[in-house]
Order: C-alpha cells, then structure tokens, then sequence
C-alpha cells in the first residue's frame, strides 16, 4: 500500500543544485519499469520525465514526486504513466507528450483502474484523477521546439510503439536526451530511434546483455510453426498487448500470410483505429490500414464463437492475465492441434510465465492444465544489446546514465562496454540525487 501524503513524503531535496544537472529517479532507476525522474538546474528549473507503476503482482509504484509543474509523458504504457493521475489530481501537473499517447492515456488508465478493483490491489489515485489528468494533457509534434522557462525541449521518434517519444533538453549548459522506452531498430508499425548529439544520455537498458535474434529469423520461424498449425487443421492462439504488440502481429500476419483467416479481439481494436487517425507516428500508414481491413475484428458474443475456428486469433492479455486469450484458450485447449505463441516476455508471476513453466495457468480462478504446444517468439521493440552501445556512440554522450534495467544482469555488461568506449556511466539508484557538473 502507499500511503502518499503530497509534499511531504517526497525522498526530492527541496532546493536546487548549486551548479550542473540534477537528477533524481523516483522509479526505474534500478528496475525495469515503474519510471519516476527529476531533472533540474541551479536556477531551480525542474521537470518530471514519466511517472508509472510496474503493473506487477502487487504493483509497485516509484517515490512521491516533488510539487512539480511539468512532466512529461513518454509513451503510453502503464509502467511510464499510470501515476500521472495522482500527479494532476494532487498538484495540478501539465503533462506534455505526443497527442497520441494522450488520447491511449485514457485507456491505459480505465484499464490500470478495472484492474486494481478485481485483483483488489490498492491504487493512489481514483475514477475522478483520470479526468483531471485526461485535461492536463498538452500535446506536441514530433520535432516542434518548447520552452520551459530558459530551456528548450523537443520530442523526437523512439521507435518501440507509436506516439514513443524521447525527450531532447537544451538547458544553459547542457544537453540531455532521454531514450525513454527505445529501439533504433525498425518494427512494421514503427521506424527505428535516431541518435543525435548530446551530453548526457539518459538511455534504457532493458535489453542489457541480450543480442535480439535478426528480426527475420524470428519471423520466418513464427510463420513457419503457424503454417504446421493450421496445415494439421488447429488454432495458433496469438496472446499480444493491446499497445503496439498487436498492430504488429495483424501487420506481420497479413504481409507474410494473407491467406489465412486472422481475428483479433482486445483493447489492441481499439488502440489500432486511434493509430491509424494519427498517420504520422505510423512507418507506413497505409500497411496498417490494409492488414486492419484484413483482419476480422471480434465485436459481439458471436463473433468470439466463430473466431474458434479461425487460423489465428490475436488477443490481450499478453502474458494471459485474463482478458478474452483466457476465453479462446479455456475453449482452444480441448484439441491438442491448437497451439499457444506468445509473442513476447512473460513476466514472473503471469499466468504465461506459468504455462511456460509449469504446463498450467488458473482459469477462472481453477488452475488447469494445458495441453497444448507453447511456443515462444521475441517481438521485442526494446532496443538489445548492441543497439544500446551503437546508438551511444552515435549520439557521442559524454556522460550515459542507464536506466529501466535490473542492476544485477542487464546493467553491469552495459557499464562495461560503454566504459570501455570512453563514456562517463551513471548508475542510478532509485531515491538518490546525483549532480553532473
Ligand atoms: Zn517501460
Ligand atoms: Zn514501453
């Protein structure tokens, strides 16, 4: 439970540097997600980038934020804006980000709220925050230049899933970008990060230590094993999230197996129709409108029926935490041509890290065994390994400070290679200010 009482619980120090960039992280400094940080300058110019909670079981939320006038939203998943409310209800925060990913919050945070009631879990914000925080937004264009006082602030593409934005600070003395979620990589719905020069890095290391498999080895083995699906006359039940996962698998299905008969249910109908009324986010809006018209989108109780003898059904939740994938795969798994193909992490304590583990998930509160063949595929729209150290390189930082990474497996090989490429690596550690001179 937090028990937040504004301004006074805040771990923030209350006056400015003496000289440089503070930061300051709230969350996500040393974890994955639940991403809270504070950036200000001796004048006493200050600004929150994201404030979300990582939806585990229980959840877990970043420190209190300072009273703060600006924040800004980098993209709309959970774990980067589900505080926000809390932050506009409690101290009227302006929250700046793409137009995009304003019109998702409001989703995002019915969702974050419907949640919290079934699973019981506390929240520090109610139904009455959303509104609020729904009318603090204001939104900006990529490559448009804003001022907060004597700064300069822009937002530029991510990649990871439309609307992404990282945040550019021109301070007097500084240049800062921060990554928030990234990839340099291109993904069908998106157009990869482009790096440009700066100071001080701040950059997600999620993928830390990981290399992605190229993205076409793992398409041709996606499309490979839903072929041996349906040629033996099954289901491939294609668990994905509603925010980016799902476009992204419709889109790969309708260009790589337009033949088949595609149905897609979930929150991910929704987030796709909001996508295609903002072209600009898109690599290639006219591909999502074509593989959308494609697919058979589930809207009633019939249509979820039909989709039973579909050769693919996409469907939230991703890591199978209820949602209609549960539905399909308590009527899927009867027949063992079926197949489940997660197309993505399964997270400690969801029920498809379960499945994975345990052959098992609890269906309507029944823990029943599963039957059918899982397989698993990495659509990853973080940036790996590599493309980490690369885009560092390129944006030729001085200083890095990595972040939205487990400090134990994903960080330290970070810290090594880019060290040993001549940058100034920060390591941050939630609730402690560190000043760049
Ligand atoms: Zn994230
Ligand atoms: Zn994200």
């Amino acid at each position: 439970m937090v028990f937040y009482s504004p301004g006074r619980t805040t771990s923030y120090p209350s006056i400015p540097p003496e000289d440089g960039i503070r930061y300051h992280y709230l969350g996500g400094g040393n974890e994955v997600g639940n991403v809270g940080c504070v950036f200000e300058d001796p004048k006493g110019t200050k600004m929150l980038l994201d404030y979300g909670l990582a939806p585990t079981d229980p959840p877990k939320y970043p420190h209190e934020a300072p009273k703060i006038k600006d924040a800004v939203i980098t993209h709309s998943h959970i774990d980067h804006l589900g505080m926000a409310p809390w932050l506009c209800s409690n101290h009227r925060t302006t929250l700046h980000g793409t137009s995009l990913t304003a019109k998702i919050s409001q989703m995002m945070w019915n969702d974050c709220y419907k949640v919290s009631r079934l699973e019981g879990y506390p929240l520090a914000w109610d139904k009455r925050d959303i509104d609020i925080a729904i009318s603090s937004w204001k939104t900006h264009d990529f490559g448009e230049i804003w001022e907060k006082d004597s700064w300069k602030l822009r937002l530029e593409k991510a990649g990871h899933i439309p609307g992404a934005a990282m945040l550019n600070v021109e301070t007097d003395t500084h240049k800062l970008l921060f990554t928030g979620d990234f990839d340099s990589r291109d993904s069908q719905l998106v157009s990869g990060a482009k790096p440009e020069k700066c100071d001080i890095l701040f950059v997600e290391g999620t993928y830390g230590g990981k290399e992605h498999p190229s993205k076409e080895q793992t398409i041709k083995q996606f499309v490979d094993r839903i072929v041996e699906v349906t040629d033996r006359g099954g289901t491939a039940l294609i668990p994905a999230f509603a925010n980016g996962r799902t476009q992204d698998m419709v889109m790969t299905l309708h260009k790589y197996l337009p033949e088949l008969d595609v149905h897609v249910d979930g929150m991910g109908k929704h987030v796709a129709k909001l996508q295609m009324e903002h072209p600009e986010t898109l690599r290639d809006p006219g591909a999502l409108e074509d593989a959308w018209k494609w697919c058979r989108r589930v809207s009633s109780k019939s249509d979820k029926k039909k989709a039973l003898d579909a050769d693919c059904i996409v469907s939230t939740s991703g890591m199978m935490d209820g949602g209609p994938s549960i539905w399909y795969l308590n009527r899927l798994r009867m027949d063992p041509r079926n197949a489940i193909m997660f197309t993505g992490y399964q997270a400690e304590g969801s029920g498809g890290r379960m499945l994975i583990d345990e052959g098992c998930i609890p269906i309507w509160n029944k823990r029943t065994p599963i039957d059918l063949e899982v397989s698993q595929f990495s659509f990853s729209t973080h940036a790996g390994h590599s493309e980490i150290i690369n885009f560092a390189e390129k944006c030729e930082a001085e200083t890095v400070v990595i972040y939205h990474t487990d400090p134990n497996s994903a960080r330290p090989p970070l810290v090594k290679d880019l060290e040993s490429r001549g940058h100034v690596v920060h390591t941050p550690i939630n609730g402690e200010s560190v000043i760049i001179p």
